[in-house]
């Protein structure tokens, strides 16, 4: 057998959305399981819609994600000549038939379908015109599209996904494939590109099932084997809706922009509608391609999960190299407004394990170059209400014991030992002392462990931000 090829072909029509990142990802995994060839094809024959900036937009977000491919890209526009032979030769065979209805009146046959309340299907009118009479229109000039002429046979493929699917040719139409201005339909196009591009698997999105039985048809009427069919399942949002922008972003620009990263997305992407079996979740880009098969995409459609995705995001950044994170985190910090050339190692270190994404380690390390921008979230002022007066009162306490300590005593050990002293001394417990701190310097109650947090925030910037929350709560101020 002769190594599949496959391809991904997204019309520039718009972002590079999740889904179909999702089909590039799954041809691309399945080229490099079986040592195959990966296709990039642009189709931008929609003219109108078509733009180079979705096209580079595409292709960036296939290389963030680290999705290669090894041939291309080919642009479908570029092949509109083999396109229109295929629909002339078909009109020579007489597989296909020239339909010189306007649209008036294919409009007017379909609202008196509708009326009848049968379903449209092109009535051939001009499949029975006779051959003079369509010699004589179209020496007249008139305006004709090609229409393919669909047997009454049943068209049944084995999805590689679904299983048997059968339509019956009777209830298709005989669908146009080359509209008037000489320009193919997608479903010609694309045959005619898969033909000509030797593509063995077709891996696509469900929502194509109902244009794959014309494909077929045109694949037999060309004199090939249709290809392997496996249509993937759709996405959904978490309220089990067709995936969209109300339920947030689905374009990977934005997670990229969200500080995601690619091997995490990646990794989550894949997990949409395929299962590497077992429970495994977090898969290096190996492995995925090592247990990639088209028997482990499932049937049934797959959930967009946010909360998952951030989790895995999460496991990810924990497992990264602090080095690896420095220079994404200050482009984030950039578009924060900060602009520090401290060393940011120690604080993503210190952060990152309870970090879900990189603008979210950006937000935390900015408050821990400068705690004033700490905003307080519910929890923090839960506790400040809760504590009452003793927030502000042993904050102050706290810094003022901290305000002995020198520079060089700084230290995560010397700095908790201060704490557990000040608790001892109020016979309060060490918790009361150390939330207050936590607070101040981070609007939240949760956190690394206060000491840690005191080291990387440094002596000074802490001293000052905690007088001044202690002043702001009724406590002494030591600064
Ligand atoms: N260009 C089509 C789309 O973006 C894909 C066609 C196909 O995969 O057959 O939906």
């Amino acid at each position: 057998m002769t190594a599949p090829r496959v391809r991904f072909a997204p019309s520039p029509t718009g972002y590079l959305h999740v889904g179909g990142a999702r089909t590039a990802l799954f041809n691309w995994l399945y080229a490099r399981h079986t040592g195959g060839t990966h296709v990039l094809r642009i189709e931008d024959t929609d003219r109108e819609r078509s733009t180079e900036e979705h096209t580079r937009i595409i292709l960036d977000g296939l290389r963030w994600l680290g999705i290669t491919w090894d041939e291309g890209p080919y642009f479908q526009g570029e092949y509109a000549a083999r396109h229109r032979a295929d629909a002339e030769r078909l009109l020579a065979e007489r597989k296909a038939y020239r339909c010189f209805c306007t649209r008036e009146e294919l409009e007017l046959q379909r609202t008196q379908a509708e009326a009848a309340g049968i379903g449209f299907r092109y009535d051939r009118r001009c499949l029975k015109l006779a051959s003079e009479e369509i010699v004589r229109r179209r020496d007249s000039g008139a305006p004709f599209t090609i229409r393919f002429i669909m047997d009454d046979q049943e068209i049944a493929w084995d999805d590689a996904v679904h299983g048997r699917i059968s339509f019956q040719g009777r209830d298709l139409d005989d669908f146009v494939i080359l509209r008037s201005d000489n320009t193919a339909i997608y479903n010609l196009a694309v045959v005619s590109d898969d033909i000509a591009m030797r593509i063995s698997h077709v891996m696509r999105g469900d929502d194509h099932i109902s244009n794959t039985p014309k494909q077929i048809a045109l694949y037999r009427a060309l004199g090939q084997r249709p290809p392997v069919f496996a249509h993937v399942p759709m996405i959904l949002g978490s309220d089990g809706k067709k995936l969209s922008k109300r339920h947030g972003a689905t374009a990977v620009g934005d997670y990229q922009e969200q500080g995601i990263l690619p091997a995490a997305m990646r990794n989550f992407l894949a997990l949409l509608g395929w299962s590497p079996g077992g429970d495994r979740e977090i898969l290096a880009e190996d492995e995925m391609i090592q247990l990639f098969t088209l028997e482990g995409i499932q049937k049934k459609s797959a959930v967009f999960d946010t909360t998952k995705l951030e989790w895995m995001n999460g496991q990810y950044l924990s497992a990264l190299p602090v080095e690896e994170l420095v220079e994404p985190v200050r482009r984030q910090l950039i578009r924060l407004g900060v602009d520090d050339d401290r060393d940011l190692r120690p604080l993503i270190e210190s952060v990152k394990a309870r970090s879900r994404t990189i603008l979210h380690v950006a937000d935390q390390v900015a408050v821990r170059l400068d705690p004033a921008r700490a905003t307080l979230d519910s929890k923090g002022e839960a506790l400040i209400r809760k504590m009452g007066p003793a927030f502000g009162r042993n904050l102050g306490l706290a810094a003022a014991a901290l305000a002995e300590l020198e520079d060089k005593d700084w230290q995560p050990d010397q700095l908790v030992e201060t704490l557990r002293r000040v608790a001892e001394s109020q016979q309060a417990k060490l918790g009361d002392i150390m939330q207050p701190v936590r607070v101040a310097l981070t609007g939240s109650t949760v956190s690394e462990p206060v000491n840690e947090l005191l080291a990387v925030v440094g002596r000074e910037r802490s001293l000052q931000r905690l007088s001044e929350m202690a002043r702001r709560n009724g406590g002494v101020s030591v600064a």
